[in-house]
């Protein structure tokens, strides 16, 4: 342990979740605690990563939100001490052009990641998805209609038979599997799955989603005039 607990370790309420959130961005940090406290969680907060894998070792949390670059720790060891010890679910935080985050969160045993900067309403749904998941048996497959979506190894079989998909048709249809039963605006598509550097005025999101049609059938993924594209629960 490199720090004792210093603020806000309260004891679990038993009718809250409770949320550990560790990030050293004062701002984010009261602003992620007071919105998350608003949905009726428990929240705790760290602002060094010391301070972040005692509590986070010490009690028993529903979910992280960790970011990746702290002051002491950083959340790359916070999440490799935490794996060690316990199957608590992790959302990391990653900074926006660090792709490579992405995937060393994945493989370090991080659950989900978002890059910064995120919209609440995307943290909050991940959030209680990481929970609804962690409490059941922290299944990382998603089920739509034939089509599974195992999320952590990132393999796609429809009636049993592996689809190949490319890494941005598989992020985008595992967006989408996330959110369904929602309508996903094209600029969250964007905003979550392509980097500024890339050219968002093309028609690159149509082309990825046509070829995902091609793949795994018309009708799984509905567009949305004017608004963006849904999968539905059921057909
Ligand atoms: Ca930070």
């Amino acid at each position: 342990m490199t720090a004792p607990p210093t603020n806000e370790v309260r004891p679990p309420r038993t009718d809250a979740m409770r949320i550990l959130i560790v990030e050293d961005e004062v701002l984010m940090l009261r602003s992620l605690a007071k919105a998350l406290r608003e949905e009726g969680y428990s929240v705790d907060t760290a602002d060094r990563g010391g301070e972040g894998l005692y509590k986070a070792l010490t009690f028993d949390y529903d979910a992280l939100v960790l970011d990746v670059m702290l002051p002491e720790l950083d959340g790359w060891t916070i999440l490799e001490r935490v794996r060690a010890a316990k199957t608590t679910p992790v959302l990391m935080l990653t900074a926006r052009d660090a792709s490579r985050d992405r995937v060393r969160g994945l493989d370090a045993g991080a659950d989900d990641y978002l890059v910064k900067p995120f919209d609440l309403p995307e943290l909050l749904a991940r959030l209680r998805a990481l929970i609804r998941r962690a409490a059941g048996q922290a299944k990382s497959v998603i089920v739509v209609r034939d089509v599974e979506i195992d999320m952590r190894a990132r393999v796609v079989t429809q009636a049993g038979r592996a689809v190949a998909l490319t890494a941005r048709e598989y992020g985008i249809l595992e967006f989408l599997a996330l959110h369904r039963g929602a309508v996903v605006t094209r600029t969250t598509l964007y905003e979550h799955l392509f980097d500024e550097s890339e050219d968002t005025g093309s028609n690159l999101l149509d082309v990825h989603v046509s070829s995902l049609r091609k793949k795994l059938g018309a009708d799984l993924i509905a567009t949305r005039r004017g608004q963006g594209f849904c999968i539905e629960e059921s057909a």
